[in-house]
């Protein structure tokens, strides 16, 4: 099992999905950047997530807040004194570890000696810095450890200025930090990652149908992005694993190579941050419903997930090795056609007598539509097994009956299968797979 994670490691190294931080230096741990194909890949799974909660909800709004806020926020919010987890070194070989990652009656994950580890001590995840030219404590601010708090405290914003009644939602995506001590998994689990999440504000009592509802929603937006759906489940979190902020709490889980993991939480959090914003902030954050003329405190259900995990998701289940012949292997990445990097690799058959030229020419006009990739190094078959690696759905190669009757070769990446189209219904066939 970690033999495919080393190979999907090495596959997003090699084909530019994702690097290691400042790698000419060494690295710095638990940091990645997303290369070309990697930037491509989270840009589409962030727009297929944004879509799916705003375009296609007629009760839900966007909204992108600052990293930085008022510290008052974070103590508000509980995080200033909860958010924290205990921490253990290894005596032995000074790793650290968090102490609830780890077993501590066993050996040491890095070192394998047993029985030294250190007492566990508390330590807070937020990241602390200092705003403006004097560093005291008047002047520090966190980076923030979740974007949800940014959405919390602009929901009287977003009730005046753009007619939403209850129930109805407020979606953001963004980078978010927490201070973690990671060993592995590549980028399951890192200090600077990206959240995309949409807090939905209800009416107190109809919380549980909602949560629900969204439980349900968010399952079926798996799906929709092409999720196997044997790879996933929902975990509820059980007395001890509830927050304290929370009245109900499930998991959605999926099988990475590695094990069960979350990969995003759907909450119900009732009212208890609005009432602490008001508390802290001294501000009436109450709703009034003008039909009945009530007022009250919402409650917010939460669905919260990570981007940067749902690519990792994307890529595990996505990878696949085929065996295509006698002792031929392809790797493929069977990515949802809407979610792969590029969509049509062009290819002219051989660059000579006009082929490189009429094929850059379809290339053009495939560009309109279509993230296209042009090639034409090496033999076909490379060419197509280079696209099959990046998960490119489609594949056209011009040959020279091209010149004849302008009908092209369109290779699909999942069957193999070839069929030969004409030049003119070509961009509306790929439009008919893509959504089929
Ligand atoms: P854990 O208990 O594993 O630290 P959590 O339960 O605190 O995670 P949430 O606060 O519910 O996680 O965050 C919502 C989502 O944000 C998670 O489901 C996950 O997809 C993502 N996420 C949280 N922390 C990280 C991280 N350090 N790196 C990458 N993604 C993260």
């Amino acid at each position: 099992q970690d033999k495919t994670m080393d190979k999907i490691v090495s596959l997003a190294k090699r084909r530019g999905f994702i690097f290691q931080s400042s790698e000419i230096y060494g690295g710095l741990s638990s940091a990645w950047d997303y290369g070309p194909m990697g930037v491509e890949l989270k840009n589409r799974i962030q727009r297929f997530w944004w879509r799916e909660m705003t375009q296609l909800h007629d009760n839900i709004v966007g909204l992108d807040a600052a990293i930085m806020m008022h510290p008052r926020v974070w103590e508000a919010s509980g995080h200033v004194e909860n958010f924290h987890d205990p921490m253990v070194d290894c005596k032995n070989c000074k790793n650290r570890f968090r102490a609830d990652h780890i077993d501590l009656d066993a050996g040491c994950p890095v070192c394998g000696v047993s029985g030294q580890f250190t007492e566990p001590r508390e330590f807070n995840l937020m990241f602390k810095t200092n705003m403006g030219p004097i560093h005291d404590e008047n002047s520090v601010v966190y980076l923030r450890p979740e974007t949800a708090q940014g959405i919390y405290v602009n929901y009287k914003n977003v009730v005046q200025t753009s007619r939403v009644k209850i129930p109805f939602g407020i979606a953001q995506v963004g980078k978010a930090f927490r201070n973690e001590i990671v060993t592995k998994n590549f980028i399951f689990r890192t200090c600077e990652f990206e959240q995309m999440e949409m807090q939905f504000f209800v009416k107190p009592g109809d919380d549980e149908t909602w949560f629900e509802y969204w439980m349900k929603k968010r399952m079926a937006y798996y799906e929709k992005i092409g999720i196997r759906m044997e790879n996933l489940h929902f975990h509820q979190h059980g007395p001890d694993e509830l927050a304290h902020y929370a009245k109900d709490a499930y998991d959605i889980e999926y099988k990475f190579p590695f094990g069960w993991k979350e990969l995003e939480g759907i909450h119900n959090r009732t009212d208890f941050d609005l009432s602490r914003h008001s508390e802290y902030s001294k501000k009436d954050l109450t709703y009034l419903d003008e039909e009945t003329r009530e007022r009250f405190l919402p409650y917010i259900v939460e669905t919260s997930a990570g981007l940067t995990r749902s690519l990792l998701m994307v890529l595990c289940d996505a990878y696949e090795e085929e065996q295509v012949g006698e002792g031929d292997v392809r790797t493929v990445l069977r990515f949802h056609p809407e979610l792969a990097p590029i969509t049509v690799g062009v290819f002219p058959l051989v660059k000579k007598d006009g082929l490189a030229e009429l094929a850059k020419e379809i290339e053009m006009e495939l560009r309109e539509d279509y993230a296209t990739f042009y090639d034409q190094s090496g033999a076909i078959g490379r060419r197509y097994r280079r696209q099959d690696e990046i998960g490119t759905p489609f594949c056209v190669t011009i040959d020279y009956q091209t010149k004849d009757d302008n009908t092209v070769t369109l290779r699909f990446r999942d069957s193999m299968e070839q069929i030969r189209v004409s030049r003119s219904e070509l961009s509306a066939l790929i439009r008919s797979h893509i959504k089929s």
